[in-house]
Order: structure tokens, then C-alpha cells, then sequence
């Protein structure tokens, strides 16, 4: 929990307690800290004064500052974890304990993403990364008993060729999980989304979920740009906020915002957790879930986000009910109908039992 939580316990223990389905998350941005300092070690990639350090000194190396100054400053984090992530091994292992820290959360259900054209620097191809991500989610669900989804991401800064390349190997994975197409990286170095139009059709022809990065630079503007992919989310996309007519058509076409309120402030888009826009956008109706984005690289759980969604955010138990459950109704499970059936079964069965996830705001505005 957050230090400065004012929550109740028993309010604390049912944010633990709630199953949770998180749909925004980095591979690369969640490292154990413990993990790193091993990988580095045995990779001989610690250089100078680095070369004595401990899991604490590594902790603080994998954090970003808070705030930076911006995104690009923000995305500099993650140049270690990408040096550590070269091999089969090192991606295997680090998807497996991402699964076991998620499931600590009480998360029953998790999408997680990665762009894998950058774990290609050393020799390994495409394909056995991707082979190695998906092994690690298919051992940590199996020890977790937690149902693991990936999105492949591509690279805004990477060549439109190269991202085509890419989607082409991660659509053969299709039935091995990997359900969603993204796109992310620094914005404001190359804004437009529809450089990777050709890459989005190979991995919709191909049946993947449609999402894409928005927003953490250059405004509402990003956000309604990136409509022209057509995706059913969008990741962040905070400043939607800003621009009534954007709120209206992303209601209206039921586009899902995928938040994460702490890496907002992070990047510097928003000036406190406490003023991000997510009970507004809820409250007005547009689709919105709630994730961490980096459980490293901003030194989070989920639950700590969900603790600050009630504090900080003032989000009701049951708004942040609805925004949780919705999450499962767009979840990247198209392919599987029948396991989203049983896992809203399982939520709901939970809310049935707890007043307090059923009380004020508990149903989605817009539903
Ligand atoms: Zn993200």
C-alpha cells in the first residue's frame, strides 16, 4: 500500500483480496530487481563502480524518477533491462516471475508486452524470443493457476519494414496466446501511428487485438490520431480528458483507454496521481481500465494502484469494481469467448459476496 494510504484496513484487505484483470503491462519495465542484478552479473554487463553492487543499488538503477522529465526521459529506464533481455534464457525467466508477482496481486488475469525487435541485438531471432516469452507465461499460469495473455508491440522509432517482419513471426503465435498488436515507444520522435498501418493489417488479417500507445506527449491530438488504426484500446491516452469531443467519440465507438495513473505522473503528463483523469473520464462514460504499466521501473503493485485509485483518485469501491470487470469484457480473449465467460462468472461471484464492490457506481456509466 501507498505510505500515505488513508484507507481503512478492511477497505486495504479488499483491494487485495479482489480478483483483478490488468491489461497494461511491460515485460521490460518489470523486472525483479534481484533478477537484473543476476542476469548482469553472469552477462559480465556491469561496468566500473557498478561492478560491486547490491539488490537495493539495483532497485534504484531499474526506477525512473519521479517525475522525469518527460517521456523520452522516462523511457531511458528501460536501456538496462533491454541489455539484460538478449537471451532465451533471461526472456524465459523473467515472463515465468512477471506471472508469480502479478499473481501476488490477487490478479486472475494478465496481458503482457513487449516489443520484440529489440531482443534481437545478440543473435537471437525473432522467433525463438517470442518462443522464449511464451514459455515463461505458459510455466508461471501453470504455477499460478492465472490466465496469461501477450501483446506484441512495435516500435514507434523502428522502421515500418522491420515492425512488418516482426508482426509476421508473432501472428504464428496466435494460438499460444499472443492476442494483441501495440505500438509504443518515445512519441514525440515519431508521432504518427499510421507509419505502422502495414504492420497493423498483417496482425488484424491475422486475428490479434488491436491497441496502440497514445498520449504520453503531444496531447488529446495523439490520441485522436491514433483512431485512424481502428483500435478497440488505446494505452493511456490520459489527455483524452482534455477534449469533450474526443471523450464523446471514444464513448460512442467504445474505444477503452488503458490507464495507468503513477506512469502518467512519471512521464510528466500529469502533475500528481491525485489529478489524473480517470474518475473523470469513468464518470463520463468512457471505457477506461486501470494498470500499472512498470511494476519496476515505477516501483509498483497493482494494488497499490488500485489503493490509490480509491485515495488519491476517489474512485467508489464500486466505480473501481466496474473499471476492473470491464477489463475482462475487452480483454485480448477473443479467440477463447468461453474462458471470458467463466472468468466474469468468477468475478461476479466474488462481488456477490462483498456489499461493498456492489454499492454506489458499480455499474459501467455507458453499459
Ligand atoms: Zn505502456
Amino acid at each position: 500500500m501507498p505510505l500515505d494510504s488513508l484507507l481503512d484496513p478492511p477497505t486495504r484487505q479488499l483491494l487485495a483480496r479482489m480478483p483483478k484483470a490488468e491489461l497494461h503491462l511491460h515485460l521490460d519495465g518489470s523486472l525483479r530487481p534481484a533478477t537484473a542484478l543476476e542476469l548482469a552479473r553472469e552477462r559480465k554487463l556491469l561496468r566500473g563502480a557498478e561492478v560491486g553492487m547490491d539488490v537495493a543499488a539495483m532497485r534504484a538503477r531499474l526506477t525512473a524518477p519521479m517525475p522525469c522529465r518527460d517521456q523520452r526521459d522516462l523511457l531511458r529506464a528501460f536501456d538496462l533491462p533491454i541489455r539484460l533481455m538478449q537471451d532465451a534464457e533471461a526472456l524465459e525467466r523473467i515472463t515465468h516471475e512477471l506471472v508469480m508477482d502479478v499473481a501476488s496481486d490477487g490478479t486472475r488475469y494478465v496481458e503482457i508486452r513487449w516489443a520484440p525487435s529489440l531482443h534481437v541485438r545478440c543473435g537471437l531471432s525473432l522467433r525463438s524470443g517470442i518462443a522464449a516469452v511464451v514459455a515463461g507465461a505458459r510455466s508461471g499460469a501453470a504455477a499460478t493457476r492465472i490466465t496469461v495473455r501477450l501483446i506484441a508491440v512495435a516500435l514507434r522509432t523502428l522502421e515500418p519494414s522491420d515492425e512488418m517482419a516482426m508482426a509476421r513471426v508473432a501472428v504464428d503465435f496466435l494460438a499460444d496466446g499472443l492476442t494483441g498488436f501495440d505500438c509504443a515507444g518515445r512519441e514525440a520522435d515519431a508521432p504518427d501511428p499510421m507509419r505502422f498501418a502495414a504492420a497493423y493489417a498483417i496482425a488484424r488479417d491475422a486475428g490479434l487485438g488491436i491497441t496502440c500507445h497514445a498520449g504520453e506527449w503531444g496531447g488529446a491530438a495523439q490520441v485522436r490520431r491514433t483512431l485512424e488504426l481502428e483500435p478497440t484500446r488505446i494505452a493511456h491516452g490520459s489527455p483524452t480528458a482534455d477534449d469533450p469531443s474526443l471523450m464523446a467519440e471514444l464513448t460512442a465507438r467504445r474505444v477503452t483507454l488503458d490507464l495507468c495513473p503513477t506512469s502518467n505522473v512519471q512521464a510528466a503528463i500529469v502533475p500528481s496521481v491525485a489529478a489524473h483523469p480517470l474518475a473523470r473520464l469513468h464518470r463520463a462514460g468512457v471505457p477506461v481500465t486501470l494498470s500499472t504499466d512498470d511494476r519496476t521501473v515505477s516501483d509498483l503493485t497493482l494494488v497499490r494502484e488500485y489503493d490509490n485509485a480509491v485515495d488519491a483518485i476517489g474512485l467508489t469501491l464500486g466505480e473501481l469494481w466496474a473499471v476492473d470487470r470491464h477489463a475482462l469484457e475487452v480483454a485480448f480473449l477473443h479467440h477463447d469467448e468461453a474462458l471470458r465467460v467463466s472468468l466474469l462468472a468468477e468475478f461476479d461471484a466474488f462481488a456477490a459476496a462483498e456489499p461493498l464492490l456492489s454499492g454506489p457506481g458499480a455499474v459501467f456509466p455507458a453499459a
